[in-house]
């Protein structure tokens, strides 16, 4: 069971709405499961319409007096949200497990990357500099300043429950937004969990709100509503489409993390264990279920079949199970959907004459776990090349040259993550600058962190995370041009 140190974190039927915790209007509920092994952990209001558009005006009034505060004095408060976060580390990761599935040890992980990005957001607010231009005549000052964009709306995914959150939250309120925050409804608790901290850190209530229920209802009411300046979304690509298409009509401003395709390529000059060990960091993570995972492996003709046997064997090694249990490192999927469409890549990989390794079913735990899987010699014709398959799956593509993995590499319509392993620095190089992919890990599987820009070109979104770039996210650029002096 869950037993927290800090019960308050699980808040029992009740969102954060306008400094108030409170049940939907209806009475209605969501149920909240632990995917390992169906337990009901909880349950959060089921709101709609009339909530979300109490949520908005209450934002719009406290946005205004949060702006007004000193960037010190809003970095201030960013900071005690910060070390509360820490303070309540364990808990915090407990209910993300409980929640979410993914094992332990790499919630506790996530809690202290999700809280980096209230930390450097805190430091960052102070940095929100304008500027002078020199003017085309004498007797005018051109100058630029930032200003916050106002009232946002954040709608985050099941996958890293805390810390796709505080990498949206942390730069809005350091900018001196208010920010309206509706998480998947398959992991709520953790998002209320950091609603309560950052009522006992002092963030106003309208500043920071947490409104759970109906997705598209909610949705529909955030992307109508012109008081909503900036909608900042992480989940599907088919999800920030229509995102997009229902913020045309108020032509908000969007960050759009989307999907990815994330090609892993291991050339003939790589240092092969350490290629294995970042494809296991890239792809095995949250049993595959992240949107910069390595989603197709090429393997450069020379190493494939010592790279294949290499990394089989340190597949062999992982461990499944419920993310509480001691030395796992595989969770289960998400749910029975989840766990149907690696079956349907796998099935589909193999029938195109891919061979398979290791893995290959269902877990023999049941639920919704899956063997860790690799997949040799498969075929660029497979489902598993065009689609993000999020789950523990390892295809590898065999590839004769540069130019052809590189063009391997970009036929898809994603561009978030890639990754490469060489130590040939012309090479390096050369391959860095031809990814069509908005991050590129060289010689590693592990590219994020909060000093650093994430995001994606093509169709992986727009917009960077994290890094000085993703305060600008919610500034407006402001020219004021003085003349007659
Ligand atoms: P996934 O397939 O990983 O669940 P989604 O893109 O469907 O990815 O979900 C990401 C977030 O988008 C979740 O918070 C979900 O509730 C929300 N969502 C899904 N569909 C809609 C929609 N039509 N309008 C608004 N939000 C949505």
């Amino acid at each position: 069971s869950l037993q927290l140190s800090y019960p308050a974190l699980l808040r029992q039927s009740t969102a954060w709405l306008a400094g108030e915790w409170v049940g939907a209007d209806s009475g209605a509920k969501i149920a909240v499961t632990n995917p390992a092994n169906g337990d009901l952990i909880a349950e959060v209001p089921r709101m709609g319409r009339a909530e979300t558009e109490r949520a908005i005006n209450a934002a719009a009034v406290a946005h205004k007096e949060w702006r007004a505060l000193t960037a010190k004095a809003r970095s201030a408060t960013l900071k005690r949200w910060f070390a509360l976060i820490m303070q309540h580390q364990e808990d915090l990761a407990r209910l993300l497990t409980a929640e979410q599935g993914k094992p332990l040890g790499e919630a506790r992980g996530e809690i202290a990357y999700g809280a980096s990005f209230i930390e450097w957001f805190a430091e960052e607010a102070k940095r929100v500099y304008g500027e002078v231009i020199p003017a085309p005549l004498g007797d005018r000052r051109l100058m630029v300043l930032k200003q916050p964009i106002g009232v946002t709306a954040a709608i985050t995914p099941w996958n890293f429950p805390n810390a796709m959150i505080t990498r949206k939250v942390g730069p809005a309120l350091a900018a001196g937004c208010a920010m309206i925050v509706k998480p998947a409804g398959q992991t709520p608790l953790s998002a209320l969990a950091l609603a309560v901290l950052a009522e006992e850190a002092g963030i106003p209530g309208g500043v920071f709100q947490v409104v759970t229920g109906d997705a598209r209802e909610i949705g529909d009411v955030l992307c109508a509503s012109p008081v909503v300046a900036k909608l900042s979304f992480t989940g599907s690509t088919a999800t920030g489409r229509i995102l997009m298409r229902q913020s045309a009509d108020t032509v908000k401003k969007l960050s759009l993390e989307l999907g990815g395709n994330a090609p892993f390529i291991v050339f003939d000059d790589a240092d092969l264990d350490a290629a294995v060990e970042g494809a296991i960091a890239s792809k095995y993570r949250n049993a595959g279920q992240t949107c910069v995972c390595a989603n197709r492996l090429f393997v450069q003709d020379g190493v494939f079949d010592a790279f294949a046997q290499k990394l089989a064997a340190r597949v062999a090694t992982l461990q499944v199970g419920d993310g509480f249990g001691e030395g796992v490192t595989q969770g289960p999927l998400i749910d029975e959907a989840a766990l149907a469409k690696v079956e349907s890549h796998v099935a589909d990989a193999v029938a195109k004459g891919a061979k398979l390794v290791v893995g290959g079913k269902r877990h023999a735990l049941g639920g919704t776990f899956f063997e860790p899987t690799v997949l040799a010699d498969v075929s660029p014709e497979s489902m598993i090349f065009r689609e993000e398959t999020f789950g523990p799956v390892a295809p590898l593509f065999r590839f004769k040259s540069d130019d052809e993995v590189v063009e391997l590499a970009n036929r898809t319509e994603f561009g978030l993550a890639s990754y490469f392993y060489s130590r040939d620095i012309g090479r390096i190089w050369r391959v860095a600058e031809a990814l069509e992919y908005g991050m590129v890990g060289v010689n590693t599987g592990l590219i994020s962190n909060e000093v650093a820009p994430f995001g994606g070109v093509k169709q992986s979104g727009l917009g960077r995370e994290g890094s000085h770039h993703g305060i600008d996210e919610y500034l407006e650029i402001k020219y004021v041009c003085m003349a007659g002096l």
